[in-house]
């Protein structure tokens, strides 16, 4: 997938992030979007606290797609939780869904995550992509991050 392709992925994911505004808080508005053969297969952003995240969200449709997580990308604006707070952590989810590679825009800077997710991703052999639109990302969402979540 070349970087274009890439880019506007992420910008497609951070347009559904944005949906979460009214609804996450205290958690941040995170899109994620399930790509497969460079078609978007499912969406999702943060729910209420203590419902799906956003990457929960696009994983519960996998489901109903045939072929499941075969050759399945992920685009997730911000780094995939790696604990289990009000929710199960996003990166076992992702892990355990079969995902094959993973593009973030932009690490949590939350003290419990902070490269965690990632490493979560990385020890399972999913393979990781970080910082595509990362000035845009973080323009999104660091208005949100300065708060408590979880
Ligand atoms: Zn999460």
């Amino acid at each position: 997938m070349d970087q274009r392709q890439k880019e506007a992925l992420m910008k497609q994911a951070m347009l559904e992030g944005r949906k979460a505004r009214t609804v996450c808080y205290p958690n941040p508005p995170v899109g994620c979007l399930l790509v497969k053969d460079g078609e978007i297969i499912a969406r999702g952003h943060t729910n209420k606290p203590g419902e799906h995240h956003a990457e929960a969200m696009a994983l519960s449709q996998l489901d109903s797609v045939k072929n499941a997580s075969e050759g399945v990308l992920a685009f997730v604006t911000l780094e995939p939780c790696s604990f289990h707070g009000r929710t199960p952590s996003c990166a076992k989810a992702i892990v355990f869904a079969g995902i094959e590679k993973v593009y973030v825009g932009m690490i949590d800077p939350h003290p419990k995550n902070r490269g965690a997710g990632i490493s979560v991703l990385e020890a399972a052999g999913v393979e990781v992509e970080v910082g595509i639109m990362k000035e845009s990302v973080e323009a999104d969402l660091t208005p949100y991050l300065s708060i408590e979540q979880c």
